[in-house]
């Protein structure tokens, strides 16, 4: 992409209603805009980072056996009447009448529906096991939306229901869960730690939380120092071996670490107090396993290898997509702006032109940036007629891992500087050669 052509409203001035850098960073790089309280518009950079975040959910789900598919943002209340959380939901839920008079509302989440499908068109255990997911916008009419995309009203989410036939199938489908999401946030750059939690309005007795620690998260945590050294790193995972996907789960689940509604400080003094940790973390994920909860009340039966009819057992299992784009900044940053970890970069590389027009540094930056989208390295191109230290501010802002400066006093001696915004170590080489090492590191 080159910058004169693309839609970047940077912003000079911080956002006075941004409280957290998070947000702040995302309306200064022009990432996004409200539209009304809690509501966001993604431009075009800030809906880049999305997809990518989506693509890796997509791929990490489906690794695991699990099925995409798309349900609506609009539902009928019939469906929620008859599980009995119509009630229950109270206001976080928005109720929509439509021109007959007729109950919807815009999904906070879609248990009653995805059960209702189930219940038309399955009938045999041998239909069985079945994991159905899909990334769709979710509304819920939050008491204090803040924080940005964080804490939206609208937002976006995958939400993943396995039907099984026992408990232990089920147990199963957690922990594919469990493994994937592992999985995902690593992908992401993140590390995300699982906490036991409670079970809330979904209900259930199983349930993690996935938690990235940061001074700005929302809910308290306590947990053993040690969790945070453990890595998935790049081990071969079969998602049907049960005894493998357990052994990471207890790998996992071993060393202490709870949300607060779980917290045991009995439990927690045993854990040695040079590894005690409290501390504020932002929830990006949760699992759930609740066995018959929704199919009991909504009759989801299957029939068993006896004849029996048998209400199946479920789980549900979410990814805040949105609020990891806030969740990744947050991480991620220094005083200039975002620090992109490479799996979720929106530009892998940005090259800055030191003098636009020049003949020498024009055809190089050209030849670079050929290169560069040939390899499919996604490079952003400031070609603006600026002076160079707003374009280092802007390739800072927005956070590309690596930057390629391409200057006429360099191009004298044939080289260009490649810069890490991580640690800013910048080095010189020929065009060639940074582009076969940025080539190397993706
Ligand atoms: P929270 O405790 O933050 O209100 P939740 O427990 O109500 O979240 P879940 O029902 O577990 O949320 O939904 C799955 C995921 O969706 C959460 O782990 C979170 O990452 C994301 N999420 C929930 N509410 C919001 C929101 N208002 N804005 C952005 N993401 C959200
Ligand atoms: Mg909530
Ligand atoms: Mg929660
Ligand atoms: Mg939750």
């Amino acid at each position: 992409m080159r910058l004169t052509k693309y839609y970047l409203p940077i912003l000079k001035e911080n956002p006075a209603e941004a409280q957290i850098a998070s947000h702040r960073l995302m309306l200064r790089a022009g990432m996004i805009r409200q539209a009304s309280a809690g509501i966001y518009s993604w431009l075009p950079m800030g809906f880049k980072v999305l997809r990518r975040l989506e693509n890796i959910v997509h791929e990490e789900q489906q690794r695991a056996g699990h099925l995409p598919m798309l349900m609506p943002t609009l539902q009928s209340a019939d469906l929620w009447k008859e599980s009995g959380r119509y009630e229950d939901y109270g206001k976080e839920m928005l109720r929509i009448s439509d021109r007959h008079g007729r109950d919807m509302l815009y999904g906070p989440t879609n248990e009653e529906l995805i059960t209702d499908i189930f219940r038309n068109s399955v009938g045999s255990y041998k239909d069985l096991p079945l994991t159905l997911y899909h990334i769709q916008w979710k509304f819920r009419d939050e008491v204090r939306p803040r924080f940005g995309v964080m804490r939206g009203r609208e937002f976006l989410m995958k939400d993943g229901y396995n039907f099984d036939l026992t408990k232990e199938d089920a147990l199963h489908a957690y922990n594919r869960h469990f493994v994937s999401y592992l999985r995902t946030y690593e992908r992401m750059g993140l590390k995300a730690i699982p906490m036991r939690a409670d079970g809330g309005p979904i209900g259930g007795d199983y349930t993690h939380e996935f938690l990235v620690l940061a001074d700005t998260g929302e809910s308290d945590v306590f947990y053993d120092s040690t969790v945070t050294d453990l890595t998935f790193g790049d081990r071969e995972i079969d998602f049907s071996d049960r005894a493998g996907l357990q052994a990471i789960y207890d790998e996992w689940t071993k060393p202490y670490a709870r949300t607060d509604e779980t917290h045991d400080d009995a439990l927690f003094s045993e854990v040695p107090e040079a590894q005690r940790r409290q501390s504020k973390g932002i929830e990006v994920g949760q699992i759930f396993y609740f066995g018959t909860k929704y199919s009991e009340p909504m009759n989801a039966v299957v029939v068993d290898d006896s004849g029996q009819r048998v209400p199946v057992h479920m789980g549900s299992h979410g990814i805040g997509v949105s609020r990891l784009v806030g969740a990744l900044i947050e991480a991620n940053h220094d005083e200039n702006g975002i620090i992109w970890p490479e799996g979720v970069a929106p530009f892998k590389v940005g090259i800055v032109n030191l003098k636009q027009g020049d003949t020498d540094a024009d055809a190089a930056c050209e030849g670079l940036y050929k290169g560069l989208t040939a390899k499919g390295l996604d490079p952003i191109y400031d070609d603006r007629e600026e002076r160079a230290g707003a374009k280092f501010a802007t390739m800072d802002l927005i956070g590309c891992p690596w930057r390629i400066t391409v200057g006429p006093r360099g191009l004298k001696n044939g080289v260009v500087e490649l810069t890490s915004r991580r640690t800013g170590e910048s080095e010189e080489m020929s065009p060639e050669a940074a582009l076969d090492r940025v080539a190397q590191i993706y």
